[in-house]
């Protein structure tokens, strides 16, 4: 016997209509590639992205084609995301960080039809655009005085010639709530990057559990400034989660460093804000020197990689501003885990808090997990067990975008390649990458917990450690370090710093420093970059 009640299907042109309807007034703000500040709502959102299904239809694109986006967090690009899906065909996301020759390869792999990008971006388009074999129209995110002449791009058209010429008045149409509706590739250390294709209904309810209370708590009072990027993971749900929260957004466009951001935050009154550790690194060497302090800010989600534990003591103490640490990737949508605390934990003092608040948190409904020894057999939520983290859920991808077969599924569960302990209540510890753990002499070494330490150093900006091979021990850590400008440390002190801070066979065998530490598409540490950079390195004594 069925439900009686109606079905309706989870589309995303419901987050857009409901957000036009109900909360048509809350901002959109947005900086600029052009550098100023625009203003817009979800009402005008709604009628533009009307307007971009429109000239789609206008241009007979089929239902499930690709278009992609090269672009910056802004209004335009809310707009595609909504338009581009809501009228059924699939927003394909591209990581202009990426080089121009990977980018080629996507857009060929992905078939996208369209090219949206941000004039930023326009030395990435001119140099692909002749490989792109699929693409047929290219779009300027800008308005039609500033599209470039002789660009070189055949048929370059700037957006808003192109959505101005469109009618606003649009009925979204009616599908499948499985229907592909967004698509984004994952950087892929090794082998072609990998594209996880994201559904309707996935991406709804992905929103809805990032809206709970628990996860990110978002409401129609929040001010939120995502600093993760919309072209990648959806900037993690957040332009979804805010449409359906009537919450404001604030999108920094492409300023990312700490002045910019700042800046942002306290003129549009944000509250809360998302990104990686890397960014907010920035943000808070920028408060440093020079002497600042937030008005309004009061949570911020990280995640993306570990948060280094002075980040959260800087941000909780320092700042006022609560830390939520959160676990994911692009093949989950991306959330997965949010560390809330429980009631008991209110009752601890700060320092056991911390402890909590520094695991990565506990699952979200929708996604459960489970850790594995190398058998497959389930271990225990110890808190000291570590195991391959496997996990399941309707935003956990089932295989890659024309790649069949290829996704990491264990009995339906999914391999994250992360190693990680759960304890009793559920807080689940992401010990390392499966393919970064130093193996010496037979036991595990986290590098992450060799980064956190040296962190916590005042003249350390970014620290990454990496095993090195030995004769004896099989691989021991070393610490790549990168200083803080005009801070000074050397290789002995900072060795020393370990001191009872973890356990002797623990401490990395040497410091290496560096200019800087590669990064990825998505600012985190590049770590097989920084292996061939010391491929000649020799560790001390061997
Ligand atoms: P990419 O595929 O480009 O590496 P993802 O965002 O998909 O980017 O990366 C997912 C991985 O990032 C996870 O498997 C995990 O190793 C790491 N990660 C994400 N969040 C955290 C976190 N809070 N702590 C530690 N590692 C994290």
């Amino acid at each position: 016997m069925l439900g009686l009640m109606q079905s309706q299907q989870l589309l995303i042109s419901t987050l857009i209509d409901f957000a036009d309807r109900h909360h048509g007034e809350a901002e959109v703000v947005s900086r600029r590639v052009e550098g100023d500040i625009h203003r817009s709502n979800y009402k005008q959102v709604a009628a533009r992205s009307r307007q971009v299904a429109n000239g789609l239809d206008r241009w007979n694109l089929g239902f499930g084609d690709r278009v992609a986006t090269l672009a910056w967090n802004g209004y335009r690009h809310l707009e595609l995301y909504f338009g581009i899906s809501g009228s059924g065909r699939v927003v394909h996301t591209l990581n202009p960080r990426l080089h121009p020759d990977q980018i080629a390869w996507i857009v060929n792999h992905a078939e996208d039809q369209v090219l949206c990008f941000d004039l930023s971006f326009l030395p990435i388009v001119q140099a692909v655009h002749s490989r792109c074999r699929t693409v047929k129209r290219y779009i300027a995110l800008c308005d039609e005085n500033r599209l470039p002449a002789d660009s070189g791009i055949p048929g370059l058209i700037s957006y808003e010639a192109w959505i101005g010429a469109e009618s606003s008045r649009y009925e979204w149409p009616d599908f499948e709530e499985n229907c592909a509706s967004s698509l984004c590739y994952t950087s892929g250390t090794t082998g072609n990057p990998k594209g996880v294709l994201y559904s309707h209904r996935s991406t709804v309810l992905h929103a809805m559990a990032g809206a709970f209370p628990d996860s990110l708590n978002l409401s129609a009072r929040d001010s939120i400034l995502p600093v993760v990027p919309m072209f990648h993971v959806n900037a993690w749900g957040i332009p979804y989660g805010a449409a359906m929260t009537g919450a404001k957004l604030v999108f920094p466009g492409p300023a990312m460093d700490g002045k910019s951001i700042y800046e942002l935050l306290e003129s549009e009154k944000v509250n809360f804000a998302a990104g990686v550790p890397t960014v907010w690194q920035m943000l808070l060497s920028h408060m440093q020197n020079a002497n600042l302090r937030f008005s309004t800010l009061k949570r911020t989600v990280i995640g993306g990689s570990a948060c280094p534990p002075a980040m959260m003591v800087a941000f909780n103490d320092v700042y006022g501003v609560e830390v939520l640490h959160a676990w994911g990737m692009t093949e989950m949508s991306p959330l997965g885990t949010v560390c809330s605390l429980k009631n008991k934990h209110l009752m601890q003092n700060a320092e056991d808090q911390r402890t909590v608040r520094l695991t990565q948190g506990r699952s979200i409904y929708g996604v459960d997990m489970k850790i594995v020894d190398d058998n497959g057999q389930e271990l225990p939520w110890d808190g000291l067990a570590f195991g391959d983290l496997l996990v399941k859920g309707p935003w956990v991808c089932s295989e890659y975008f024309r790649e069949e077969g290829s996704a990491r599924l264990v009995d339906g569960w999914f391999n994250t390649g992360d190693v990680a302990t759960i304890d009793a209540d559920g807080y689940m510890h992401i010990t390392d990458r499966s393919k970064d753990v130093i193996k010496s002499g037979g036991e595990w070494i986290s590098s992450i917990d060799v980064e956190n330490i040296a962190m916590a150093h005042p003249a350390v900006a970014m620290a990454a450690c990496i095993g090195i091979k030995h004769p004896k021990w099989d691989e021991r850590p070393i610490i790549a370090v990168m200083k803080k400008q005009g801070a000074d440390v050397t290789r002995e002190a900072l060795l020393a710093f370990y001191d009872g801070k973890s356990a002797k066979w623990q401490i990395p065998d040497d410091v290496v420093f560096v200019d800087a530490i590669p990064l990825g598409g998505t600012g985190k540490m590049q770590k097989s970059k920084l292996r061939e950079m010391l491929q000649d390195y020799r560790l001390p004594n061997t």
